[in-house]
């Protein structure tokens, strides 16, 4: 054989042989890469779950105990923020109502100084009178009549012009006595008559009717005037001093709360003729001597 062949030949064998080994080796060595990668795979499939669940729980119950410690800090934070604000709400009140009561009250005050310096009423009023005025009026006995189309219709005295002054047409008959004449009118149905003042021949005076309502008494004028009856024992009509006295002072109050003139007070006589009452229609001197009384008394 041709050494160069026999060169060659082993050359060639060797590298064949060579070869077979790389194959060999190479193809081991993939299948072992292979293997590995396999392997590795396997145990990422198996362990990187399971890695990750632990790692996941450990993260979760963190998440969770983060958000409770969250959740409790709100809840906290919202229960202080309503206490403050029901406490600042409360207080707010409690001072607003001091605030007020204390600016009503000084409101008040205010209020009275200037109707002080104005000189008006303050307020209430009695009987249609400012209180302060009513209760100056002389000592008498309120016993208004019970209500009754005969003699206390009830119906508003809107306006006072006149004072009206009667004599009861029956002598010795005492002021409790004629009150009970108006009064049983809501049973008899005699007559429609009654007056807000009888004046008893002792100077007792009984208001049978409030101020502020209409009375029987002349038929023309009750819805603009008052009237007083007045009891006498004297055949010729004229009064005890008694009555008399008390008649001025009755008559000076309502002179002045009324804001009237003494012309102002009338005879039964001067509305309608009647002869009523009758000392006082017969002596006219006697009448504006009374009315000069008044006049001599008042205030003004
Ligand atoms: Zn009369």
């Amino acid at each position: 054989m041709n050494p160069y062949l026999i060169d060659y030949e082993r050359e060639r064998q060797r590298r064949m042989q060579s070869l077979r080994g790389a194959q060999t080796r190479s193809a081991g060595s993939r299948s072992g890469r292979i293997r590995q990668t396999e392997e590795t795979a396997k145990r990422q499939v198996r362990n990187i779950p399971g890695q990750a669940t632990a790692h996941d729980r450990k993260a979760r119950t963190a998440a969770l105990a983060r958000r409770r410690r969250i959740r409790r800090i709100r809840r906290f934070a919202a229960g202080v923020c309503l206490v403050s604000f029901l406490l600042i709400a409360a207080l707010l009140l409690m001072t607003n109502g001091n605030v007020s009561a204390e600016e009503k009250s000084s409101l008040r005050k205010t209020v009275k100084i200037e109707e002080e310096q104005l000189n008006l009423p303050s307020g209430s009023t009695v009987q249609g009178l400012p209180a302060e005025q009513f209760a100056a009026h002389p000592a008498w006995t309120e016993n208004f009549l019970t209500p009754n189309e005969y003699s206390r219709p009830g119906e508003p005295l809107e306006e006072v012009k006149n004072i009206f002054v009667h004599y009861t047409a029956n002598p010795g008959t005492s002021a409790v006595q004629n009150r009970s004449y108006f009064e049983q009118q809501k049973d008899v149905h005699q007559a429609s008559v009654s007056a807000h003042f009888i004046i008893g021949y002792e100077g007792e005076i009984i208001q049978c009717l409030p101020l502020d309502e209409i009375g029987y008494a002349v038929q023309t004028r009750n819805y603009d005037s008052i009237s007083i009856e007045c009891c006498y024992k004297a055949k010729d009509g004229s009064f005890t001093q008694e009555t008399y006295d008390s008649l001025v002072a009755l008559l000076q109050w309502l002179v002045d709360v009324y804001d009237l003139d003494t012309d102002d007070i009338l005879r039964h006589y001067d509305c309608g003729g009647k002869k009523c009452p009758l000392y006082y229609t017969e002596h006219e001197d006697a009448w504006e001597q009374l009315k000069g009384d008044v006049a001599a008394g008042q205030k003004k």
